[in-house]
């Protein structure tokens, strides 16, 4: 029975009330099923999250960005060990947003990977194809040079991490790959991570991209997606506990 892994992330939303609601209708609503979950908050909720995520183990709690180095003058920068002081179990690296609005390069992404990883924190490294590359036919040839870096930089620790396939194009537009094109590209990931590490297999391979109740199933069911990078539909108590009964129901089927 293989636990899927059901991760939201909320971008920049939220407010101290707002998630407190958010939070604590998950956790109600998320009893008896069978799946690993987290939320990855704006830096700022962190410590509130760690308040109310105290005393359980169902929800964890997971961060949006870290800094690729360790300490110094890095004026806005977070550390890898200032998030672990707030329990952070993940953090996102490498997100398209980072990437597109931020200039990140793969080299950055596998330095924040190494960060989180020597401070405990899984990091959920982000790989995905814009439009114009699928159209070219280059969506493998990108998402291999993506991880490629990780790999490079993170040696043994490879299976330590977490990846998510978040085509650009299906990010917040609706638009989600179909599953038979999510499972493609998830298995070429898993036979790239298997060439790295003997236990690759250990490693979660998440899909996002408008991820929604309606499609989450048909996609949780791929047998290389192991679980879900949500956006919008996180933000939502019910369409994000939808998403982890799927969830459930596909560990409860293996
Ligand atoms: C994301 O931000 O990682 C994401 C997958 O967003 P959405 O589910 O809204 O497409």
């Amino acid at each position: 029975m293989k636990q899927k892994l059901i991760v939201g992330n909320w971008k920049m939303n939220g407010s101290l009330a707002a998630n407190q609601a958010l939070v604590q209708g998950v956790l109600a609503g998320m009893q008896g099923l069978n799946v690993r979950a987290a939320v990855c908050a704006p830096a700022a909720y962190l410590a509130s999250l760690q308040v109310l995520l105290q005393g359980q183990t169902a929800l964890s709690s997971g961060a949006q960005d870290l800094s690729m180095h360790e300490s110094g003058a890095f004026t806005g920068e977070i550390a890898a060990a200032m998030l672990r002081e707030f329990a952070t179990r993940y953090v996102i690296v490498g997100h398209s947003e980072r990437r597109q609005y931020h200039g990140e390069q793969d080299a950055h992404v596998a330095l924040k990977a190494q960060q989180a990883l020597s401070a405990g924190i899984t990091p959920i490294v982000c790989v995905g194809e814009t439009l114009a590359e699928r159209q070219a036919g280059r969506t493998e040839e990108v998402v291999k040079r993506q991880l490629a870096a990780v790999i490079h930089t993170n040696g043994h620790c490879i299976s330590e991490i977490v990846v998510a396939y978040e085509p650009v194009w299906a990010i917040g537009t609706g638009l989600t790959a179909s599953p038979q094109e999510a499972q493609q590209v998830h298995q070429v990931l898993r036979q790239q991570l298997k060439a790295a590490t003997p236990q690759a297999d250990r490693v979660a391979i998440v899909y996002g991209g408008s991820m929604n109740a309606a499609n989450a199933l048909s996609l949780l069911q791929q047998p290389d997606i192991d679980g879900g990078l949500i956006g919008g539909a996180s933000l939502k108590v019910s369409d994000f506990l939808a998403i982890m009964a799927a969830a459930s129901q596909c560990a409860q089927a293996s």
